[in-house]
């Protein structure tokens, strides 16, 4: 549902398509028939989750103005996805560089305005939202306004925050159309499964076939697994993201991107278990890295402007990750070269 001044031959420049989230969004614009697609990402091109030759795709540092004024030349759209992130593991123990994102994004958003492009879109997060609302399991879901007194998770979620400010006020000094989604936990095949940025439904799923593989009959969870979380599945995302940036009523607008199915860690443990057929037995990491005791996404907003919000099923999507880290797993495990 690209917006209809769109047209299929315009430049869309993605960053961070090296990663899981902006690689899908770049397969789900090249598989929509979109001809002139600028991929851009740090990482070498051989580290890419998806890399695929139709697609412009240049290796280099958005953190630098001269590569931002490069990536944004002739684009028309501009979509920011590029950070420096990970799971509650990489969050919590890298603020400086979580905090450092902030240059991405300050200079993208003005190459982007420079250049003339008719719309940007940020990747929030729901990690900008006051944590002291966070802090009970059987949480109040997350709407929008919760953001503010502002109390986001120290580090990334401050990064995240600042950063909408300035899609905020490119619009507002310098009518530039900004689109501002927070994620909620996004999973799903061509992600990081393992090495210390995974997040949960990876790492558990990454966990469950090591077990079975070697016998173990054990898994280690994080926390007391009572926290709990939604999950949306990065087909869900990305039609997310589409629609999101081509919907005019949201021009500056922070709005939730996620599911709102909450679980436990314990039943996101159980629902992978089924998946895989077995039942392990469970070791609590209680110093682990942990992260709010609750967090869910209020979709009454995205309902009203969108009439439509994430609605994969965590069951589903599960499978689909599941299925594909179990491949990787076996693959690496085999010395086939794969990317984690
Ligand atoms: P990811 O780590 O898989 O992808 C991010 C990519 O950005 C990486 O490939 C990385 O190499 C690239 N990058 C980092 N610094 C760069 C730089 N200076 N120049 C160019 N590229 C650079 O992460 P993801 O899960 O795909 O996340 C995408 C966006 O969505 C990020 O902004 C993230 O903060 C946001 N987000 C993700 C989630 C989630 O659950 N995955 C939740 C909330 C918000």
């Amino acid at each position: 549902m690209t917006g209809s001044e769109t047209k299929k031959t315009d430049r869309i420049v993605i960053a961070g398509a090296g990663g899981f989230i902006a690689g899908n969004l770049v397969k789900y614009f090249r598989d929509r028939g979109f001809t002139n697609i600028r991929a851009v990402d740090k990482k070498p091109l051989d580290d890419w989750y998806l890399c695929s030759p139709e697609v412009e795709s240049l290796r280099l540092d958005c953190s630098q103005e001269d590569a931002c004024k490069r990536v944004c030349e002739g684009a028309v759209e501009v979509y920011n996805l590029a950070a420096d992130m990970g799971g509650m593991g990489f969050i919590e123990r890298f603020r400086v560089e979580c905090l450092r994102s902030i240059l991405i994004n300050t200079h993208m958003i003005e190459a982007a305005y420079q250049a003339g492009a008719r719309r940007y879109f940020f990747s929030s997060s729901a990690c900008a939202y006051n944590t002291q609302l966070q802090q009970d399991p059987t949480v109040t879901a997350l709407k929008e306004s919760d953001a503010y007194p502002a109390m986001a998770e120290r580090g990334y979620g401050w990064e995240k925050l600042l950063s909408e400010m300035f899609c905020e006020e490119y619009w507002a000094e310098r009518q530039l159309k900004t689109f501002i989604a927070r994620f909620h936990n996004v999973y799903g095949p061509h992600g990081t499964w393992d090495g210390g940025r995974e997040k949960a439904p990876a790492a558990i799923c990454r966990k469950v076939v090591e077990a079975l593989d070697k016998g173990s009959k054990t898994i280690e969870i994080w926390g007391d697994g009572h926290q709990t979380r939604s999950f949306m599945y990065i087909a869900d995302c990305v039609k997310g993201i589409d629609m999101i940036m081509h919907c005019d009523d949201l021009i500056a607008t922070p709005i939730n991107l996620g599911s709102s199915e909450l679980v436990s860690i314990n039943q996101l443990v159980d629902k992978v278990e089924a998946i895989a057929g077995v039942k392990l037995q469970r070791r609590h990491d209680l110093t682990a890295p942990r992260g709010v005791a609750g967090r869910n996404s209020d979709n009454t907003f995205i309902q009203k402007m969108l009439g439509w919000e994430p609605n994969t099923t965590l069951d589903s999507g599960l499978r689909e990750t599941y299925r594909w880290i179990e491949e990787q797993y076996y693959n690496r495990k085999r010395g086939q070269r794969i990317v984690v």
